[in-house]
């Protein structure tokens, strides 16, 4: 297995601002690293520059302790992963797991073998007869999967690999990808930019915005101490309110709003929405100008245009710096 490192890459393009800039960030061995960033942040640019199908334009990764900078792709022992699966469609699925096999020379007792353990494992068994063409997305992208693991990598890159799948299926595949790797153990770089899926995923979140990596921590502390605006923002369904103080932002995610009777408290504020959304309601507020969401349990008695008031709790806020320069949070413990 390895343990991954990219120490101070950038990557620049002829045109345009960097699509990565001084990015720091250790993997250990057999991790489970998740990394979410909206399109264009450089997530592709990030898993190829370890996969090795790409140059950084300073700083390197280190396998290990050791550059790669001269070693090429088939030499990183790197299995890859992307969004729309890659099969050899002449190949039966059988013929696609074990073709990384016998191009490394392994001999034919040991690559059956294999095969059946990732056919178990990925649920491909009744399938391995078919060719790719014969399959639905999601048994070709856990074809896919089999086909780049059935090999044993020491490291796994996946690059958005269940975006073109609808949403039960993604989160079969989740399921099946996380039991894949507790028994397999890789070293694991799943890159996405489906928040839910990167904290599910994850043993750690890695953030990217516009090129930098702006936090790396557990999907717990991503989600509720974000290190700028921008993560508050991007990191949950609804994401973290921001609403703006005295030259600073004060964030407080929907679930730590409190709605009670109007007059109960200081801050009054108008209901300007309720939703439901089965297991509880949001309410969208209008607190002096300012959009809030709250996610409530019990809506009773709140109504569109109602006069309510809330309560914020300040244990469970975080506090931004409003100016643009200024990235990093100053997060207020409880
Ligand atoms: P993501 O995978 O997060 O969507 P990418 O890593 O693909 O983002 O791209 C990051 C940035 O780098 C984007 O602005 C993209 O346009 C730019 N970029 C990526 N590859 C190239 C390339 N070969 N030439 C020029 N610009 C590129
Ligand atoms: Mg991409």
């Amino acid at each position: 297995m390895a343990a991954i490192e990219f120490r101070g890459v950038s990557r620049t393009f002829p045109a345009g601002r960097p699509a990565l800039e001084g990015v720091d960030l250790a993997v250990a061995d057999g991790e489970r690293l998740a990394v979410l960033g909206p399109s264009g942040s450089g997530k592709s640019t990030l898993l190829r520059l370890a996969a090795g199908l790409d140059r950084p334009t300073a700083g390197g990764v280190w396998f290990d302790g050791r550059c790669m900078d001269d070693v090429p792709p088939h030499r990183r022992d790197v299995g890859l992963v992307f969004q729309e699966p890659t099969l050899l469609p002449y190949l039966t699925v059988a013929g696609n797991l074990e073709f990384g096999m016998k191009a490394r020379g392994v001999a034919r007792d040991e690559r059956r073998r294999r095969v059946a353990e990732v056919a178990a494992m990925l649920r491909l068994d009744g399938l391995l007869g078919r060719r790719p063409s014969e399959l639905s997305g999601g048994e070709r992208q856990r074809a896919a999967i089999g086909r780049s693991v059935a090999r044993r990598p020491a490291v796994l890159l996946l690059d958005e690999p269940f975006s073109s799948l609808d949403l039960p299926l993604r989160s079969a595949l989740r399921r099946d990808l996380i039991d894949l790797h507790d028994r397999l153990g890789m070293t694991l770089i799943h890159v996405t930019h489906d928040q839910g899926e990167a904290l599910a995923i994850g043993h750690r979140v890695a953030v990217l915005d516009l090129g930098r990596l702006v936090q790396v921590g557990p999907p717990r502390e991503v989600y509720n101490r974000p290190a700028t605006p921008f993560v508050a923002g991007f990191v949950g369904d609804p994401p973290m309110n921001l609403i703006p103080t005295d030259g600073r932002l004060m964030g407080i995610r929907p679930e730590h709003v409190r709605v009670r009777p109007a007059g109960e408290t200081a801050l009054a504020a108008t209901v300007a929405r309720v939703e439901d959304r089965g297991d509880s309601t949001l309410i969208t507020l209008d607190l002096a100008g300012a959009r809030v969401t709250a996610r409530v349990a019990d809506p009773t008695g709140l109504r569109e245009g109602g006069a309510v008031a809330l309560d914020l709790d300040p244990a469970r806020a975080c506090w931004f710096d409003e100016r643009p320069t200024e990235r990093k949070a100053s997060t207020k413990l409880p």
